[in-house]
């Protein structure tokens, strides 16, 4: 039996923090009209120790590979067996985003919707760089980027429900792959917090 331990199997590192900071003052130079400050505040907060830090987690090399290596990939449901919804409503994204706030409910690192990252990547596209490979991708937008994570994995049966769905960052999620908690000894993430962080995802300055 596996003894359920650690939040997460690789603890973030502190230049994800530095770069929220430099994000959040990225945003606020950006409504202030100052684009050229902006831009640079993206560029700085694009960190290549955040990328190894998602990279070791989700790569070839990073823990759960190793795991897999050790346990083997688990067993997936045939498609016509698993719920026939897997991407949640808007609604019930905003019903996650109301309980569990804007930090990984595994690791606890600040993360920031698609479309907040799509708003910027507009805007300053040499700075927001979203290539269609993991190294050619803003590294902090990329371990930031929000998921709707199915605890219970889809593939294994989980319901696109409010129950077993939470939010996390895309290496959490992604480097989880289809294993349940319980195999990997993680604690199961508590989603009856009583103070959520302060931290907003960027979305202050936009109306919704
Ligand atoms: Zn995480």
């Amino acid at each position: 039996m596996t003894l359920n331990v650690k939040r997460c199997l690789k603890e973030p590192i502190s230049e994800i923090s530095l770069a929220a900071d430099l994000l959040s003052q990225s945003v606020l130079a950006h409504f202030e009209g100052d684009s050229i400050l902006a831009e640079h505040l993206l560029n700085k907060a694009d960190i290549p120790a955040i990328r190894d830090w998602t990279e070791s987690i989700w790569g070839q090399a990073g823990v759960y590979s190793q795991l897999v290596k050790t346990l083997g990939n688990p067993k997936t449901l045939p498609k016509n067996d698993r719920d026939s919804i897997r991407i949640p409503s808007k609604s019930l994204e905003l019903e996650l985003l109301k309980r569990d706030g804007f930090n990984c409910r595994f690791c606890g690192i600040p993360l920031i919707r698609k479309e907040i990252r799509i708003f910027f990547q507009k805007k300053y596209p040499n700075a927001v760089r979203w290539g269609k490979t993991n190294p050619e991708q803003h590294a902090a937008f990329q371990a930031m980027w929000m998921q709707f994570d199915h605890l219970i994995p889809h593939a294994r049966g989980g319901k696109t429900s409010k129950e077993n769905l939470l939010i996390t960052c895309a290496p959490c999620n992604y480097g989880r792959m289809n294993f349940l908690v319980d195999e990997i000894g993680l604690i199961k993430p508590n989603t009856d917090l009583e103070n959520l962080s302060t931290w907003n995802g960027l979305e202050n300055g936009f109306i919704h």
